[in-house]
């Protein structure tokens, strides 16, 4: 059967304080929390900031291999084309065929890449337009956990706990991002 909670102790007093989520999953909230026992702040990685878990989940990655590996075959199917085309008899037909199968085959890996990426960007550009007050609306827990990462202290702090905090977090309440990012 699995747990339903999960418990740690406080680094700070050693008091033992339960969590309300299964072990190996994250609770939305603020990774830093204030212990029930003592008071102080402890740093508690069961916990994640939605705003950064969205803000990840919604990053786009551009298939730049993938041009890549579609513009090799593609520019030499042409240029054997064009040879072939000028002198078909100093060139191999099979050759061509070869080339030509190869720009088919990864040109429509490319394709299939970049229909999925145009979707996700759609909807990066949405949720970036939420966060940043332009369209849409956040939910009241992403309002929160943005409200606390508008604060230089706060993300300093996470940082020093080694939360991956990207830069765009800095830059949107002005602040120098840290020159060495650990993820
Ligand atoms: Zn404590």
């Amino acid at each position: 059967m699995r747990e339903e909670s999960s418990a740690i102790r406080c680094p700070r007093c050693g008091a033992r304080i339960e969590r309300s989520c299964p072990e190996g999953e994250s609770i939305a909230g603020s990774p830093l929390q204030t212990c029930p026992d003592c008071g102080r702040l402890y740093f508690d990685d069961a916990y994640a900031e939605p705003v950064l878990t969205a803000y990840e989940a919604a990053e786009v990655d551009f298939p730049y291999i993938k041009i890549l590996y579609a513009l090799i075959p593609t520019v030499g199917t042409l240029l054997y084309l064009h040879s072939y085309l000028r002198d078909p008899r100093s060139q191999h037909l099979a050759v061509l065929i070869t080339f030509g199968a190869l720009a088919v085959f990864f040109d429509v890996l490319l394709i299939i890449a970049i229909g999925k990426v145009i979707p996700k960007a759609g909807r990066k550009k949405a949720f970036l337009d939420a966060l940043e007050g332009r369209a849409g609306e956040l939910s009241a827990e992403l309002r929160e956990s943005l409200e606390r990462l508008s604060g230089k202290d706060y993300l300093d702090a996470l940082y020093k706990c080694r939360v991956y905090i990207p830069k765009y977090f800095y830059r949107r309440i002005g602040a120098e991002p840290p020159k060495r990012q650990r993820r």
